[in-house]
């Protein structure tokens, strides 16, 4: 009898109609397999899917991962969750029980279908690292009670349902630590470092730098983080994680400024803010652990990124995208 198992997947993303998540559907597309895309659209957006209404092999589902979902699919990625401080302090025990509630669910799902599962966990499960640069065995510095504490707890704890599953269950996982991550289709108003800084230069509006913008960040393009993900999805079930995913090649936020601000050409001011909370003061990667395993670097320098990311906004601005 010929063997018509295909190695084509049915693959569910949650959290698929956000930035990062519409460029992984994208790479799942091009590579052949089917896609379930599981989002509440609290953060993310249809118009980030726009072009896939006529694929026949994607779908998308309106629903929110604290409630529980019975399909039928191969492997899950996990991203359903608010990545700006903005998003998630706006409703922060909805991301708590989003973080938390919605693991389990995932994780159940994964459980009853036997299929591997993946998890987009954060940088922020380090903190205000005491540890420079962050590699995977730092336990992290995080304030349990503080106001970034929702986001950055509920990844603790979604962390720690994935192992439990992992050695309780025999469950297949595998946990990216993603760092921040920047590019196309980021909401305009999102919140997040380099689109307040694009949005602003483009329209000439101050540039908001919180405190004196020493604090430093490691900026890495969404493409090579989907890379990662692929990657990381492929390996063999003795790798599961945690593993950072992340551009190694640090920045303070006033050097982010100045690049944005030469890149665009733009005369705007630069305004100094209030700190918000528990701000952490540096954070850059140490990817030796994916470099070993994945074969994988970023591939995009900052001011590469950066120019993609002007000419995006640029566009949605031209169009009087409302803001
Ligand atoms: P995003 O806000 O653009 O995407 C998150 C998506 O999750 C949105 O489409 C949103 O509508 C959806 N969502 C939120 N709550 C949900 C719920 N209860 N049920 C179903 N869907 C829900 O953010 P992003 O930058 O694309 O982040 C994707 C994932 O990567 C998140 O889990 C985030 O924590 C993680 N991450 C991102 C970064 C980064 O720098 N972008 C860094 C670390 C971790
Ligand atoms: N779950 C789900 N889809 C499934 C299987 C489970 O959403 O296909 C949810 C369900 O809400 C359950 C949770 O995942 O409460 C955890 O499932 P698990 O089997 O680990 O635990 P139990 O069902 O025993 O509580
Ligand atoms: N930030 C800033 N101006 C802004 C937005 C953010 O100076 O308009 C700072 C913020 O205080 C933090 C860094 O930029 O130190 C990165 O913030 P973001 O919200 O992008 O991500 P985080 O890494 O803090 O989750």
């Amino acid at each position: 009898m010929p063997n018509y198992k295909s190695a084509y997947k049915r693959i569910l993303v949650s959290g698929g109609a956000g930035f990062i998540g519409s460029h992984l559907i994208d790479r799942l597309l091009e590579q052949g397999h089917e896609v379930l895309c599981a989002d509440n659209l609290f953060t993310g957006s249809k118009r980030n899917l726009d072009h896939l209404h006529d694929n026949p092999r994607f779908e998308f589902m309106r629903h929110d991962v604290t409630f529980p979902l019975y399909v039928e699919i191969d492997e899950i990625y996990n991203l359903a969750c608010p990545a700006s401080p903005v998003h998630y302090q706006h409703d922060p025990v909805q991301t708590t029980k989003t973080s938390v509630s919605g693991a389990i669910n995932m994780l159940g799902l994964a459980k009853r279908m036997k299929c591997r599962i993946f998890q987009a966990s954060t940088s922020e499960v380090y903190g205000d690292p005491t540890m420079h640069p962050q590699k995977e065995d730092y336990w992290g510095n995080v304030n349990p009670i503080g106001t970034r504490s929702c986001y950055d707890e509920g990844k603790r704890c979604a962390e720690t349902l994935f192992f439990d599953y992992h050695r309780q269950h025999g469950l297949d996982i595998k946990v990216a630590r993603i760092f921040n991550t920047y590019g196309t289709r980021m909401h305009p108003a999102d919140g997040r470092v380099v689109s307040n800084f694009i949005v602003q230069a483009l329209k000439g509006d101050p540039i908001t730098i919180y405190g004196e913008g020493q604090q430093t960040r490691s900026f890495c393009y969404v493409d090579d983080l989907v890379e990662g993900f692929i990657r990381l999805m492929a390996t063999g079930t003795d790798i599961t994680g945690p593993m950072n995913l992340g551009n190694p090649v640090e920045f303070s936020i006033r050097e982010l400024a100045d690049h944005v601000l030469d890149l665009t050409n733009s005369s705007s001011k630069l305004v100094f803010e209030p700190l918000p909370d528990d701000d952490p003061q540096q954070r850059k990667p140490d990817i030796s652990f994916a470099k070993d395993a994945l074969d994988w670097e970023p591939q995009v320098q900052l001011r590469e990124g950066l120019v993609k990311t002007i000419g995006y906004f640029d566009h949605l601005l031209r169009q009087n995208y409302a803001l």
